[in-house]
């Protein structure tokens, strides 16, 4: 679902992720340079921003996913190797 700038005159056409109902330009406060900074500003928090934020959040949980996996793998080891000590066989007379 993608949207345009509600300015009129403007439609500039903006992404489907872009949260705000104007387009950068619209959006910015100020004139001149400090309004083409601004913009650009927007954009990449309108745009890149939650791009960005999902990337990281999907990696970090990603992360997270292969961190659990291997302590278990871990835990399991031990518990094998636990289980499998000489002392316990000894004392179960096996
Ligand atoms: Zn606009």
């Amino acid at each position: 679902m993608s949207h345009k700038c509600a300015k009129p005159g403007c439609g500039f056409h903006l992404p489907e992720s872009y949260p705000l109902p104007y387009c950068p330009w619209h959006a910015a406060p100020g004139s001149g340079i400090v309004k083409v900074i601004a913009a650009a500003g927007i954009f990449a928090v309108g745009v890149g921003g939650m791009y960005a934020v999902s990337k990281v959040s999907e990696a970090f949980k990603k992360r997270k996913t292969q961190a659990e996996q291997e302590e278990w793998r871990q835990r399991a080891e031990e518990m094998r190797k636990a289980r499998r000590s000489p002392d316990e066989d000894v004392a179960r007379g096996a």
